[in-house]
Formats: C-alpha cells, sequence, structure tokens
C-alpha cells in the first residue's frame, strides 16, 4: 500500500510563495491524488475510533475538506471556524497571528454543547497560531478540545510545542 514517505511525496513545494524566502507547501496534489488523499484522512482517523468524538472543528479553508471527511468516517458532526464575517449566527471571535501577518476567526457560539469533545484538523501546523487561536474560541464556547491533527508538521516553528502547552494533544502525518 501507499507508504508515509510515498504520501509525504505527492505534497508539491513551491518556492517563495506566498513572500521571497517561504517554501509553501501545497497539499492541492496530495488531495487530487486518490490514494493519497484517502491514505491521510484514514491515518489522521484512525487514532479516534472508538473515542465517541462528537464533532471536527476545521478551520478554513483546507481544514475543511480533511475535517469534513474525518467527520464523515468518524460518524461525528462537523464545526466550522471561518475568517471574520463569514458566519451568519452569533459568533465568538478571536484575533491571531499567523506565519504571513494577522487575522480574526470566528465560531457560532451554538456549535458545540458544553463538555462536547472535539477533535481540530488542518492541513498544517507551523507557528501554531492559527491553531491556538481555534483552540481558544472552541473552549470559549465550552467544547473539550481532546486533540488536534494535522497532516504536515513544520517542527522548527514550533507550533506543536504551544498547543501541547495548552493541553492539547497534538498529532501529524509527516515533516
Ligand atoms: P500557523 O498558524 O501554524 O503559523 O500556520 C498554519 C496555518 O497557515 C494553517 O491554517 C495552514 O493552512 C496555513 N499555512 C501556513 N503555511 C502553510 C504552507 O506552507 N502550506 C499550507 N498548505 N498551509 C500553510
Amino acid at each position: 500500500s501507499f507508504s508515509r514517505q510515498e504520501l509525504a511525496d505527492t505534497i508539491r513545494s513551491i518556492p517563495d510563495y506566498p513572500k521571497p524566502g517561504i517554501i509553501f507547501r501545497d497539499i492541492t496534489t496530495l488531495l487530487g491524488n486518490p490514494r493519497a488523499f484517502r491514505r491521510a484522512v484514514d491515518e489522521l482517523v484512525n487514532p479516534y475510533v472508538g473515542m465517541n468524538v462528537r464533532k471536527i472543528a476545521g478551520m478554513e479553508a483546507r481544514g475543511f475538506i480533511l475535517g469534513g471527511a474525518v467527520a464523515h468516517q468518524l460518524s461525528a458532526g462537523f464545526v466550522p471556524i471561518r475568517k471574520k464575517g463569514k458566519l451568519p449566527h452569533e459568533t465568538v471571535s478571536i484575533a491571531y497571528s499567523l506565519e504571513y501577518g494577522v487575522d480574526e476567526m470566528e465560531i457560532h457560539r451554538d456549535a458545540v454543547l458544553p463538555g462536547e469533545k472535539v477533535i481540530l484538523v488542518d492541513d498544517l501546523i507551523a507557528t501554531g497560531g492559527t491553531a491556538v487561536g481555534a483552540v481558544q474560541l472552541l473552549r470559549q464556547i465550552g467544547a473539550e478540545v481532546v486533540s488536534a491533527c494535522f497532516v504536515i508538521d513544520l517542527p522548527d516553528l514550533g507550533g506543536r510545542a504551544k498547543l501541547e502547552a495548552l493541553g492539547v494533544e497534538v498529532r501529524t502525518l509527516v515533516e
């Protein structure tokens, strides 16, 4: 079957995007490969089978693609975390820092029940700014964030340690 290395090899590296000196890890090539997409989703899902996870939260926009597939496979619901101004109902919002600047993200205030077990899903963790903001939002609305998972970890940027310092387990597939 498809190895971790083969999975990693489906990710395309784009030099100097979005800025000079940055190497962007482009997962559209992974998503477009049928075996790679299935393998990535299966590997994200496997550790959580039988844990009775109620909801998956995913960050706009690549977290929607992976998070939707993970939620379906775990028979969980899906909660979108979106850029400011996109959600129609009452929201909670947070400013967060990311690799290339600052932004604001939001979640619906009633997206989870108090104490509901939620797993966060995104394509990649770099500085951890996005994921830390998402965990804070989820906790503000009463979720219990049990774990966060990503296809790619950029370990030199320290995101994993930041999430772990918040008491969130972190799972990643490739570095
Ligand atoms: P962080 O907040 O951890 O610094 O950055 C991670 C967030 O930015 C994620 O939502 C991720 O989708 C996006 N991101 C940052 N760098 C990259 C990259 O090289 N490739 C991809 N696919 N996403 C990135």
